[in-house]
Parts: C-alpha cells; structure tokens; sequence
C-alpha cells in the first residue's frame, strides 16, 4: 500500500499498532472497515482489560488475510473476570471475527489494486484479484 494511505490509516487509528500492509490500494476501504471494527470493539473490551491486536495484513490466495490475537485466555486464567463478563467478552470478540470474516470473503470480489468489482485470476505463480482494467497491467494471467 502506498506510504500516504498507511499515514492515513495510522493517524485515524492512533491506538491501535498497524503492521506491515503488504497489499495494493484497492483493499484500503475494507482494511479501514476492519481498523475501525478492531478499535471499536476493543473499546468494549476495554472494561474487561481484553485487547485484541493485529498480527498481519496480507493477500493470500487473492483474497485478503487479516489476523487478530486476543489476551482473553490470559485474562480468564488470571481469574479477575466474573464468567459472565468472560462471557460477554467472547461473544464481543466472536462478532469481531466473524466481521473479518465478511470483509475477507468481500475482497475476493475486489480489484486489489484500484478496489472496483474484480475476480479472482490465476497466473503461473499466484491468484490475484482484478478488475478488467487492471488485469492486463501488471500480471498475465489466463
Ligand atoms: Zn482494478
């Protein structure tokens, strides 16, 4: 992604850590949506002292990747959370998973680099997802 659009994303979401964007623009829509759930959520967790951090941002067989881990374990194990609030915060980080889940399978229908309606494409040595125009640019595909 391009070095404007990461300092973009990084001064929206001050408090979360962004790693590495090892994809094309076009995702960038989806991977703010996905910013923003992250933030939000863990500002529900907050009360719990629960956390959810990115581990990784990629593209992977033409469809984006995106990973979260959470301290929900560690903090059960402490033993400071009631079961319900341990219950709430389950189902708080369930939603979020499944979140990304949708926004994942939406990518596969994306152009990775301009973001209009795409599919996915094979080449000799990758899957990618492109749109008609961006298709014949960069890669040869079948
Ligand atoms: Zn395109």
């Amino acid at each position: 992604m391009s070095p404007k659009l990461i300092r973009d994303l990084e001064e929206k979401y001050p408090s979360l850590k962004i790693p590495c964007l090892e994809t094309d623009n076009g995702w960038y829509n989806l991977i703010d949506m996905l910013l923003a759930e992250v933030t939000n959520t863990n500002n529900q967790l907050e009360k719990y002292k629960i956390r959810c951090s990115i581990t990784q941002i990629k593209e992977k067989f033409g469809g984006l990747r995106f990973y979260v881990v959470n301290n929900w374990v560690e903090k059960t194990m402490d033993g400071d959370l009631l079961i319900e609030d341990q219950d709430k915060a389950a189902d708080l980080i369930d939603k979020l998973y499944e979140f990304i889940e949708r926004i994942e399978d939406t990518s596969r229908e994306l152009c990775e680099i301009c973001g209009i309606t795409g599919e996915i494409l094979r080449s000799e040595t990758q899957l990618k997802t492109l749109c008609k125009n961006c298709r014949g640019m960069k890669f040869q595909y079948n």
